[in-house]
């Protein structure tokens, strides 16, 4: 009950559609209780020889007018409150959305996206359930059942209604302590449901790893194995289901043969009349939806409970990216200086970057190289402030980072990952994402410094091509060249390329890197790359690695160092020559 109670603030916003509503429920509880009564009149009319066509007709139409109402004003109630409650699952997860896309990198490490999505979906459905069908079951079986109860006892026996009520708090408990074994088991058989089409979807999408290695025979093995546990687990849930029929139907029974034997021995003592009987019966029908719901209630509101409370708990998550009192709201120019002595992730013991000094003039370009690993994702990660440092500061147009609102911060940046990510839409709408205003005109020349242009044109439907799963499949480099558009056209101050033009070939990431010099001649530019052709034309070139500076200075200063940077550089030349062909 305690969740009604946090639900208030809710119930309050939706007063009018919740009192109407409660108010029709209890309207349709007190209709309900005169059928019961014309059955009686028209029985005992019949019984006793004095039923007139007449009065016959009468009843009858009283019967079905009756009908027609409850019809009606059961629909009404039905609008109102499961209404009211779609409108809760859609506040809470739009705020729970608004949540997530605020949510630090760091949150999303130390959470499975799994569990995310079923926050979003199962546990909000079950607090909708309990503002819904909890809200309804409690009214219905408190009223319908109070009024029942009363009309059995006070206007036909309240012996009868005693002996007869007996079984029922037992069903009430049946349906409760069934329906958390119902549940418990079906939430296993879900689970194990939705591994089965995990594997599925990792072998569609992985089809070609699969044949490669020849491991089909092993996948449908492993896939065997899973829908059996699938079977397994349903089958347990059918046992309880099972049980759960025949239980409430054998207490039902029990409970109406009480009515009858006890009922007709007091007909025979003309202690009731036949008419009372048949109406004490059909109330004991009508009684038993409201012991029924009566133990669903518990149910609904455990679950709901245990949902609100995570729910809850994920909105109360801090967005641990702070910004300081006071900061500011200008975008910096693209001075970058990093004077910091170590990071390590956190969670993590091993210091990933260590004594990291570097400064970058604005309009200069930085290249950054080193091994897989060696640090130079964090280092932009860092600066964009997805983790924060512990000590020592990082600086972009003279002022630190963490004394920038996020938003001006983010303004100054444009970042191309490494793992480019584009979402199923349109090409123009997938370079348009941070500024969706844009011109036709100014993503044609983006996409022209990205050197795209020309691809784009070849697609069916140009700039209008879908890309994805129903449009157009694109290839590693295309998709990096568009996503680097997609950072060119917000004219960044500071635009960072995170080793995002491996899938490009040689040629064509020398024109791209040349028309963003000529382009972005005043403005800044961080590239870190395998490939040391990449930045060979950089002001400040460092070497990476395992977190330090091992190298520094420009092309010839490092060429003439002869350490890594230089023996790496001539390998690297010597392959391409030899890709090329020549000697
Ligand atoms: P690079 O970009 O040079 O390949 P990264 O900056 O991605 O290198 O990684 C540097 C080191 O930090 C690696 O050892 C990597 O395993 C570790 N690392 C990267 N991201 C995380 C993270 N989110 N949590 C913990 N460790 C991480």
């Amino acid at each position: 009950m305690l969740l009604f109670k946090d639900l208030i603030w809710f119930f309050k916003q939706e007063k009018k559609s919740y009192g109407i509503g409660i108010l029709v429920l209890v309207c349709v509880a007190l209709i309900n209780l005169f059928p019961p009564y014309a059955v009686r009149v028209i029985v005992d009319g019949a019984s006793k020889g004095n039923l007139t066509r007449e009065i016959l007709l009468k009843w009858s139409l009283l019967l079905l007018g009756a009908g027609f109402i409850a019809y009606g004003l059961r629909y009404i109630w039905r609008l109102l409150i499961f209404g009211a409650s779609s409108r809760l699952g859609r506040l809470l997860r739009k705020q729970l959305f608004e949540h997530f896309t605020r949510l630090s990198p760091q949150f999303y490490q130390e959470h499975r996206t799994g569990d995310l999505m079923a926050h979003a979906t199962n546990d909000i459905q079950a607090i909708e359930m309990t503002a819904g069908m909890g809200v309804l079951t409690l009214v219905d079986s408190l009223t319908t059942g109070s009024l029942v109860i009363f009309s059995m006892a006070f206007f036909i026996s309240w012996k009868l209604t005693l002996l007869t009520l007996l079984p029922m708090p037992l069903m009430a408990w049946s349906t409760s302590h069934y329906g958390t074994m119902l549940h418990k088991r079906f939430y296993k058989a879900q689970a194990a449901f939705s591994d089965l089409n995990d594997k599925v979807l990792e072998n569609i999408s992985g089809v070609r790893v699969v044949k490669a290695f020849g491991e089909e025979e092993a996948e449908n093995e492993a896939f065997r194995l899973l829908s059996a546990e699938v079977v397994k687990k349903n089958i347990a849930v059918a046992k309880v289901d099972a049980l759960f029929d025949p239980t409430i139907q054998l207490i039902i029974g029990i409970s109406f043969f009480l009515a009858i034997a006890f009922g007709a021995k007091e007909v025979v003592n003309e202690k009731l009349t036949f008419g009372q009987l048949t109406q004490f019966t059909i109330y004991l029908g009508q009684f038993i939806w409201p012991m029924l719901a009566f133990g669903w209630l518990f149910n609904i509101l455990e679950r709901g409970r245990a949902s609100y409370d995570r729910v809850n708990m994920l909105l109360k998550v801090k967005y641990e990216v702070l910004e300081c009192e006071g900061a500011k709201d200008e975008v910096p120019d693209g001075q970058v200086v990093f004077e910091m002595a170590s990071f390590t992730y956190p969670g993590t013991h091993l210091p990933v970057l260590d004594k990291i000094n570097i400064a970058v003039n604005q309009g200069h370009t930085l290249g950054i190289v080193g091994k897989t690993g060696s640090g130079k994702t964090t280092l932009f990660r860092l600066l964009m402030r997805e983790f924060d440092l512990a000590e020592g500061d990082i600086q972009i147009g003279g002022l630190s980072i963490y004394d920038l609102k996020l938003g001006a911060l983010r303004a100054a940046i444009g970042y191309v990952p490494q793992d480019n990510f584009l979402f199923s839409t349109t090409i123009a709408e997938n370079i348009a994402f941070g500024k969706p205003e844009a011109k036709l005109e100014e993503i044609k020349a983006v996409a022209d410094l990205a050197a795209i242009h020309e691809d784009i044109l070849q697609f069916l439907d140009a700039y209008g091509t879908l890309v994805g799963d129903r449009g157009v499949t694109l290839s590693g480099g295309q998709k990096q060249r568009i996503s680097i558009a997609r950072a060119l056209l917000l004219q960044p101050e500071i635009l960072i390329l995170d080793d995002s033009l491996s899938a490009v070939d040689a040629k064509t990431e020398k024109a791209i890197l040349q028309g963003l010099k000529e382009k972005r001649s005043q403005k800044t530019t961080l590239i870190s790359s395998h490939r040391l052709s990449a930045i060979e034309h950089a002001d400040l070139i460092i070497v990476l690695h395992n977190g330090q500076i091992t190298e520094r200075g420009s092309h010839s200063d490092l060429m003439a160092i002869e350490g890594w940077y230089a023996s790496t550089y001539r390998s690297q030349q010597l392959e391409s020559l030899i890709e090329e062909g020549g000697e």
